[in-house]
């Protein structure tokens, strides 16, 4: 097939859908607008009507419905297609990327400044709208919703207007759950393979093909991984070196996430989605949540001190709906974010010990082994945050009548198959450093770590 003069070649059944990708950018094109369409409306128009009583239901109320797609459908299921399909979501659908795409098309293309390249800007990110969702309680009603990704989404409108040209530069370095994704889609069976040597044959045979805008700036010619490309299929034949193509799953985290120490990924990875998110989903159950409010509420009144228990703050900063006899107070609010982080704090530096320690059993101290070491807790860490998230799908399913009696041991089944992954991929990177006892013991340690995360899940699930 050629397109633009460009000969564009498919490799097998993966290759074709990745040739068929690039012959319908138009097709996709109209999906992501409609899409555009849709995420605005639902955003937006439930905000603005009166909260749902009792009686409505997914069917019957659009705010209701929101609720449910959003947190309910969204959310858990594009974590679950990162590790199926990579980040086609980002690619072919997300309504923020098209939009700062298009925005940055007739924007002022700037050149991107320093600060926003930073690379804690996925885990700081990721934290902060984290915390804010939870004191907001952006699940439960719609006005934080509109808040929360309303304003991502016009903050991704503002970056493309100001900052590249025809690209998705918000998509690339702040979108909250860029590195989330980025993380998840290293899981992917599928990826974009790049071959050097049909690239190298290409220019040797000085071809000038057609450039391709690769919008989330990947380095195209020297990408190894899944993790930075949004599987947009635009690229698909580019040089005859770039195919759409299956790989095993473990590939990439235990053959490239090594290659280069990445640091923030593995604050994510431990601090992040095992710690942070954790704590998100718990303190609302939480019996220690209760004891430490309670605690300080007495103590505070037995010194005289009262109005941190009486004062509230408007519902764009602590939960404030009285009619529904949900208000936070000063002292609410100052406790779920001290859980939050000490939930973070905690499972992160214990799961950060155990790391260290299986980076010293294979050998002399490597930061680069410490951080390949965290990448293996990737399978538990996503699979903790989606059960999180398919938790709110799992209430508002049973509020409607739906029998979920399988729901706990399918939970189990996930985790404990998580981390037995998990331990595999330790098993796998420890033995490309050292073999017998060694490798044992680093394999051990990683295990010890899936026991603190599945305790924080195990918590959650089964005992609060
Ligand atoms: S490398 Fe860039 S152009 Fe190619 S599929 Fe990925 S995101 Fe699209």
């Amino acid at each position: 097939m050629t397109i633009a003069g460009v000969t564009w070649r498919g490799d097998g059944l993966a290759g074709r859908v990745g040739d068929w990708l690039v012959r319908h950018q138009a097709t996709i094109r109209r999906l992501q607008w409609s899409v555009v369409g849709i995420y605005l409306v639902l955003v937006a128009v439930p905000a603005f009507l009166p909260l749902p009583d009792r009686s409505a239901h997914i069917w019957s109320n659009i705010t209701v419905f929101a609720q449910f797609v959003f947190w309910g459908i969204w959310w858990p299921f594009v974590l679950l297609s990162m590790v199926l399909v990579g980040r086609s979501w980002c690619g072919l659908i997300c309504p923020e990327g098209t939009l700062t795409e298009f925005a940055s098309r007739y924007g002022q293309g700037r050149a991107l400044p320093r600060w926003l390249t930073w690379g804690g800007w996925p885990f700081v990110a990721f934290a902060c709208v984290t915390i804010y969702g939870q004191m907001v309680s952006v699940y439960q009603y719609p006005k934080p919703v509109l808040v929360v990704l309303g304003g991502s989404t016009v903050a991704a409108v503002l970056v493309g207007l100001r900052y590249g040209r025809n690209k998705r530069v918000w998509c690339r370095y702040l979108c909250p759950v860029n590195g989330v994704f980025a993380l998840l889609s290293k899981l992917s069976p599928l990826h974009f393979r790049v071959d050097p040597a049909a690239w190298h044959a290409s220019q040797r045979r000085r071809e000038h093909p057609a450039r391709v805008n690769c919008a989330p700036l990947v380095p195209i010619r020297t990408m190894r991984g899944a993790g930075e490309c949004h599987m947009c299929g635009r690229c698909s034949g580019f040089r005859e070196a770039v195919s759409l193509a299956t790989r095993a799953p473990n590939e990439e985290i235990v053959n490239v996430a090594g290659q280069r120490a990445h640091p923030w990924e593995t604050v994510l990875i431990v601090f992040g989605l095992m710690g942070i998110a954790v704590g998100s989903f718990h303190w609302s159950a939480s019996p220690w949540f209760i004891t430490v409010k309670q605690a300080l509420a007495e103590w505070l009144i037995d010194h005289g001190v009262t109005w941190p228990l009486e004062t509230t703050a408007p519902w764009w900063i602590l939960t404030n709906y009285p009619a529904q006899n949900d208000v936070m107070t000063l002292l609410d609010g100052a406790v779920l974010i001290g859980y939050i982080l000490a939930t973070g704090l905690i499972v992160g530096g214990a799961v950060t010990l155990l790391l260290a320690g299986a980076t010293r059993a294979l050998g002399a101290w490597s930061w680069r082994r410490f951080h390949h070491l965290a990448q293996t807790l990737v399978p538990l860490a996503a699979c903790g945050v989606f059960l999180g998230l398919s938790a709110l799908s799992v209430t508002l399913l049973r509020a409607e009548g739906v029998t979920l009696s399988w729901v706990g041991a399918a939970r189990g089944f996930f985790l404990a198959g998580a981390a037995l992954w998990s331990i595999w991929l330790a098993w796998r990177v420890a033995g490309l450093t050292a073999h017998g006892l060694p490798r044992g013991l680093a394999t051990a340690c990683v295990a010890l770590a899936t026991v603190v995360g599945l305790s924080g899940w195990g918590l959650l699930f089964w005992v609060w």
